[in-house]
């Protein structure tokens, strides 16, 4: 077995970054973007007014001291206006400014008697008010960077620029195995020695809080055939692919084997820890594979534990769980020689540890906020003890 430190180090050593792809524009939000973006055209690609108010040219109105109010341009304005001397144009925001013109009023620093205009701003200059071609971006100039993650200001700062798609990192496409004869689906009633399963249901809503939502979800029986085969369908199309249950040292555990039989790369199986202890990580090809164990609160503390930073990994995304220190309330006693996550609460100022830790349960887990970590060698914690905790998500 070997520690969760070491199991964290081993994910992170073996997982790149999944291959880039062209996006629409909009489905590369929240992605890792995989080129410099260089603006196709000036930004603003025209003179345009900032302000509602007087367009004229400030050496003219200098010289003359009286303009004429005469026309008026609209933002969406397309005539290429052309102005002659002591005239000002009635002008709104984001509307061209006229060719003769410089500089714009605001209308609120104005009047106007008989068609002419009087401007009454002791802070007006040369070029007020104007936006000017290229002022925030030139043609042909780096608009956005390599790896940065895409949001909504980069989405709206590109849609600016016209650009229709872009080359970035793409979520990946995840395959979940179910294993499990005692398995039933909700909608059917409940036979003796059966359980409902819970397991694809807390993945696949753990996924989808992280966005992912290209899930491929296969039940199989306890039978290393039917595992094998499944898994190697999945190696073909998936690149993350989590089995749940069959990975231990039962007679009934398969997934061991048919990774064998599949050529998956054995990177780890089992580690010091409570719970998850006989989580399995290998690699075929481009796919990563988890064997999490069959308990539910086991499946979900592995996946936010290990499966998040291999996610981290693959899409350049934040997905790992944010950590802080604590001081923790109650008091804790273990024997040394297994990492554990325990369920818990944070108020924001400290941690209670949840009743109901057992892998089987998942009570604790439905209020639990955060994990607290109680590292392998600590033996127990007392009230105002710091410890670390991990937030969920
Ligand atoms: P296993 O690791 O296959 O031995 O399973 C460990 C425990 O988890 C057993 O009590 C299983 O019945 C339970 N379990 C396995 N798979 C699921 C599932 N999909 N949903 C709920 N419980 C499960
Ligand atoms: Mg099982």
């Amino acid at each position: 077995m070997i520690s969760v430190k070491e199991a964290k180090k081993i994910i992170s050593n073996n997982i790149t970054l999944l291959s880039e792809k062209r996006l629409p524009l909009i489905e590369s939000n929240g992605k890792l973007l995989r080129e410099d973006i260089y603006s196709p055209i000036d930004l603003p690609p025209f003179n345009q007014s900032s302000v509602d108010g007087y367009a004229f040219c400030f050496d003219e109105w200098k010289k003359a001291n009286k303009l004429t109010i005469e026309g008026e341009v609209q933002a969406g304005n397309t005539s290429n206006t052309v102005i002659t001397n002591h005239t000002a144009v009635r002008i709104f925001t984001g509307a061209p400014i006229p060719f003769g013109t410089d500089t714009v009023v605001m209308q609120e620093k104005t009047t106007e008697e008989n068609g002419i205009l009087n401007i009454d701003d002791n802070t007006i200059q040369k070029g007020s008010n104007a936006r000017i071609k290229g002022a925030e971006l030139k043609k042909g100039s780096l608009a956005v960077r390599k790896d940065t993650l895409i949001n909504a200001a980069s989405i709206a700062f590109l849609a600016g620029m016209g650009i229709p798609e872009v080359l970035a990192i793409p979520n990946p496409a995840v395959s979940i195995i179910i294993t499990g004869n005692e398995l039933q689906q909700i909608g059917d009633d409940l036979t003796s020695g059966k359980i409902y399963d819970s397991n694809s249901f807390a993945l696949t809503a753990a996924l989808h809080k992280q966005k992912i939502f290209d899930i491929n979800i296969i039940y199989v029986k306890d039978n290393l055939d039917s595992i094998s085969e499944a898994l190697k369908k999945c190696i073909e199309q998936s690149d993350l692919i989590l089995l749940t249950g069959g990975v231990s040292v039962g007679e009934y555990d398969f997934v061991i084997r048919a990774s064998e039989n599949c050529g998956v790369k054995n990177l780890f199986h089992r580690i010091k820890q409570r719970p998850g202890k006989p989580l399995f990580f290998g690699k075929k090809d481009n796919s990563i594979i988890f064997g999490l164990p069959g308990n539910p609160a086991s499946v979900l503390t592995c996946f936010y534990e290990y499966v998040l930073p291999a996610l981290e990994k693959m899409t350049g995304q934040i997905h790992s769980l944010k950590k802080i220190n604590s001081p923790i309330m109650n008091e804790f006693k273990k024997a040394a020689g297994l990492t554990h996550f325990l369920k818990g609460w944070y108020d924001g100022k400290v941690v209670r540890i949840l009743e109901g830790q057992e892998s089987y349960k998942l009570s604790s887990f439905a209020q639990a906020n955060c994990l607290v970590i109680i590292d392998e060698d600590e033996t127990e914690s007392t009230e105002g003890d710091m410890v670390e905790l991990h937030l969920l998500p």
